[in-house]
């Protein structure tokens, strides 16, 4: 199954390609990411991702055993050319109905599910 609550963007991504092999506080890690500390704790430590707790039940995170956990956790989504990713179906599907639009030199495409009928968008050229 495929993760979808706290996926990273692709500059978070990056940034835990270059966490430590050390200790942080969830602060300091979230700072590090790029993200709000309490999504460490609502999503991440529910999730698995291992911790320490000191005596005070303080956390502290591994950066190299998170940055691999999270790699673990959230699988990359592959997607066909003629793909698109449903959130509700929390799968590629089909693109179906397209219909191909540009703004502000994005480009994307419309379309709606064909398993559960949401609507998807796909963006497939960016220019600035
Ligand atoms: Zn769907």
């Amino acid at each position: 199954m495929i993760v979808l609550r706290g996926r990273l963007n692709g500059i978070q991504r990056n940034r835990i390609k270059g966490l430590l092999n050390m200790l942080y506080t969830s602060k300091e890690l979230a700072s590090e990411i790029g993200i709000n500390v309490n999504q460490i704790y609502a999503v991440y430590v529910p999730l698995g991702c291992p911790v320490q707790r000191d005596d005070r039940k303080h956390i502290f995170i591994n950066g190299k055993s998170f940055a691999e956990w999270y790699t673990k956790v959230y699988i990359k989504i592959r997607l066909a050319e003629d793909e698109t990713f449903c959130k509700t179906c929390k799968q590629g599907v089909k693109i179906y109905q397209p219909k191909q639009k540009t703004k502000g030199g994005l480009s994307y495409v419309l379309s709606v599910c064909p398993v559960c009928g949401r609507g998807l968008t796909k963006i497939i050229d960016f220019k600035r």
